[in-house]
């Protein structure tokens, strides 16, 4: 079940970025947090599909059927750049779209998670974001909400606006997995991320925890160890593949599993844990 990546050269390609001042600000982090926890960010941090709303700055606020006809399966990423094309072509600038995800509404009791992250003690939470969404919606709407500085690391398809005006996507990485979308395997950033952290600090981590709700979220899950705690969105695509993964190859999922509905109910399992 384990994957690798193909290219491991790729996986963080410097991003020169004007964010970059503002991520400077995590860089001194305390490297010896307890805890690791990891984030994916549509239908998680934020109660919708960043990509599905971007269609509200086209004219209309719909896609043309002729651009809608051109998706492939499991060319995704390929299609998001069409889209991005067609609203630049219709003259949306970067503000039009980044207004469009400043208002995106947070899941139910997401913000509370946050202020309770925030407000443990510095030693317990190192906290990573992991998305196939791109970077440009991502921290558009973490800076709106000062979230931004909660993230000691941000794991997303880079984009940036090019001359043009038009927001150009590039792939995270290639990798062979073939759960995955061809531009992103979670599960390689994770293990990687947890291998290279761990080695940094000389020790692991007390426990992983991975909040996700996507079926790209159970990959990464998968790799997590008995000690880690997985919290997959109830009802939503992550926890019915870790449901159906322990009816049919018992022992294969080895994380304790913790269903969400809302923020505060991974709240209220942290509690406990950092108690212990
Ligand atoms: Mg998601
Ligand atoms: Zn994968």
């Amino acid at each position: 079940y384990l994957c690798s990546s193909s290219a491991p050269g790729e996986e963080e390609p410097h991003r020169p970025r004007r964010s970059e001042n503002m991520a400077s600000h995590s860089a001194h982090i305390s490297s010896d947090k307890r805890f690791l926890i990891f984030f994916d960010f549509d239908e998680t941090i934020v109660d919708e599909t960043s990509d599905d709303m971007v269609v509200q700055a086209a004219p209309g606020q719909y896609l043309p059927d002729w651009l809608k006809d051109t998706y492939q399966s499991g060319r995704y990423n390929e299609y998001m750049q069409r889209v991005l094309a067609y609203l630049a072509e219709q003259g949306v600038t970067e503000s039009d779209i980044r207004s469009i995800m400043e208002k995106l509404p947070a899941t139910p009791g997401m913000l509370t998670l946050f202020q309770f992250l925030r407000t443990r003690p510095p030693q317990d939470f190192e906290v990573v974001l992991v998305s196939d969404a791109n970077t440009f919606f991502i921290e558009s709407w973490l800076r709106r909400t000062g979230a931004r500085q909660l993230f000691h690391r941000i794991f997303a398809n880079p984009a940036t606006f090019n001359k043009d005006g038009r927001l150009v996507l590039r792939p995270f990485h290639s990798h062979d997995c073939p759960r995955c979308p061809n531009n992103m395997c979670k599960q390689v950033i994770v293990r990687d991320y947890v291998a290279r952290r761990t080695q940094e600090r000389g020790r692991p981590y007390q426990r992983v925890f991975y909040v996700g709700d996507g079926a790209n979220d159970f990959c990464p899950a998968l790799s997590l160890g008995p000690r880690d705690v997985a919290f997959p969105r109830r009802d939503f695509p992550m926890h019915r593949l870790i449901t159906e993964t322990h009816e049919a190859m018992p022992g294969e999922f080895k994380a304790v599993t913790v269903p969400w509905v809302s923020g505060e109910d991974v709240v209220q399992r942290l509690r406990k844990l950092v108690a212990e």
